[in-house]
This record gives C-alpha cells, structure tokens and sequence, in this order.
C-alpha cells in the first residue's frame, strides 16, 4: 500500500504501522475522557448518534431542536484510535440515524454499525479524497475545507430529511444560514491571504491534517510527520520538514492541538521560522474552549493561519 510518489511537501515515508492514529503519544484508543459525550438530556439514547464533536455540531445545527443529537466520542478524545465502550453499543443500537466521517477516520465504528438497525451515512460521500502523501489511504481530515464542508452540510441534510421529512424544510432553511457563514470563513481566509506572494504560499504544521484547506487555500502544504505519530518524530523528518521550510520561504509554522509541541519546537530552532500558533482539527474544544463549535474551528485556523503567514512574511 505504500507508493513511492511522494506528494508536495511530504517529508519522509510513512513509518511502518497503523495509520489510525493521529493524536499525540502515539498510543491509540486511550482517550483519557473516553465514553459518553452530549447533553444530559439526549445523550443517553440520542435519536442521531455522530462519531466526533464536529459532526455532532453541524448535525445539531442543521437539526435545530427537531431530534437528539449526540457524539461518541467528547471533546478531546483522539479519534482515530478510538475504542468503543459497551454504552457506546447500547446507544448504538438504539440511535435512529449514525453519521460518520467515513474516509478511513473511523476505522472503529464498524463495531457498533455491525448490530445497529440505524440507518448509517458518511458524511463526506461524493468527495473526491486526498491520499495521504506516499499511500493509497484516504487523508480523512475533509471538514477542514470550508469548500468541502458545504457537502458535508448537503449530505447531512439529505440524511436529516429522509429520517424526519415534516422536517425537511427547517433542514434546508437552518443549512442555507449555515453554508453562508462558512462561505464567509472561506472567504475571510482567501483575502486573507490574497496578497501573499506565490513563493511563500506554503503552510507548514506537524501533522499532515491540512491537505484539503491547503488545496482550497492554494498553499503548499508540508509537515513533519504524515496523518500519524507511531512512536517519536525522527530527526529525518524534521531534516526533511526545515528543508521544505527553507525551500519555501516558510515565514511560520503551526501544530495542532492534539499533538505535542516539541517537534515543532524544534523545527523553529532549526529553521528560525516563527512559531504561528496552534491549530485545531479533530475535535472541538469545551464550551469555555477557543474552538466550542464547527464555525469557530474553522475561524480561528483561518485567522491564526493568515495571521502566522502574513504577519512573519518575509519581505523579499
Ligand atoms: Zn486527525
């Protein structure tokens, strides 16, 4: 399954092993607040159960308060390495409709679909997936493109509707509000980022979790590791991520929240690039967080991302 065609801005193949896991440490499944997740009231047996927050919250938004609406998995759990709980099968098995990312990131949720008579959509059907760099494996991180999302929001209304169509409208309504406001995120990030000249257009961050906002956005993308940290980060890797940071007039670089710092760390001391922040991907973060919902994860990358590129740019 390992090619040889390394993608723009790979560095270093992909190391042997699982490509689940996509959160620090390496180990999968362990999520320290691992089990139930949602609102008291509709987490116990929820209408619509959604593998992770992102889902469960453009699922919530388009639903409005027509259904429960539930996630597996709570804020901060890593996903894709996630490992089903026996209350995760019991509301499995009582949910009415299961909405997952599909693409690979939920390799885990086969085990409670298999005995579910709920009705089983992936959100990300109909889009056209990126593999990660050096494999045939689908990069399962999609939402992050505001282009992207709008299929997303499509599927999930079609799902929504089929379930409760004396709903139908409400969904279509609640999902044009939506399309618009991550329309303007899209664009928000687009002039943002209008007048960055071509050489420096290159967005660099530790894991490879951007390959679909990096395309939308028209940068360059380039990581440390691919869509997986088994094991520690090689000196290779960084080697191979300063070299695309220097090729590339790199003027910032980010990690996501997920992950731990000190690849990044480093990859500033060698390079002397600035240290652009943190990015969100997987989850969205408590109430009280930075990132407590869909909107605001895609907002707050978009601006700490034009913030770290135009702010540091290089002047020549
Ligand atoms: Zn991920």
């Amino acid at each position: 399954m390992v090619s040889k065609k390394l993608v723009a801005g790979a560095v270093a193949a992909l190391a042997l092993g699982g490509l689940a896991a996509c959160g620090g440490g390496g180990a999968g499944g362990n999520g320290e607040s691992a089990g139930s997740s949602g609102t008291a009231t509709s987490a116990d047996s929820p209408e619509v159960l959604t593998t992770f927050t992102i889902l469960e919250d453009m699922t919530r938004t388009i639903a409005g308060d027509t259904l429960t609406v539930a996630s597996l998995t709570s804020p901060g759990t890593e996903i894709h390495g996630y490992e089903p709980s026996p209350q995760d099968a019991a509301k499995a098995e009582k949910a009415q409709l299961i909405i997952s990312n599909g693409l690979g990131l939920e390799h885990w949720v086969h085990k409670l679909t298999d005995n579910s008579p709920a009705t089983k959509v992936e959100a990300t059907t109909g889009i056209d997936p990126i593999n990660i760099a050096g494999t045939d494996t689908p990069n399962p991180h999609a939402w992050m493109s505001p282009d992207l999302a709008l299929i997303y929001v499509n599927n999930i209304v079609e799902a929504l509707s089929q379930l409760k169509p004396e709903h139908a409208e409400t969904y279509k309504d609640n999902a044009k509000n939506y399309s618009r406001d991550i329309e303007q995120v899209r664009q928000e990030l687009h002039q943002g980022l209008a007048a960055l000249p071509d050489n420096q257009r290159a967005l660099v961050t530790c894991e490879g979790a951007f390959s679909y906002l990096a395309k939308d956005a028209h940068l360059k993308e380039g990581y440390i590791w691919p869509v997986n940290n088994e094991g520690d980060i090689t000196s290779s890797q960084i080697r191979s991520a300063a070299e695309f940071v220097k090729d590339n007039h790199v003027p910032a670089v980010f990690c996501e929240s997920t992950v731990e710092p000190g690849p990044k760390e480093q990859l500033i001391r060698d390079t002397g690039a600035a240290d652009g922040g943190t990015l969100y991907v997987d989850s969205l973060s408590e109430a009280s967080g930075p990132v407590p919902t869909y909107l605001d994860l895609l907002r707050y990358d978009a601006r700490t991302i034009v913030e770290g590129l135009t702010t540091h740019a290089h002047s020549h």
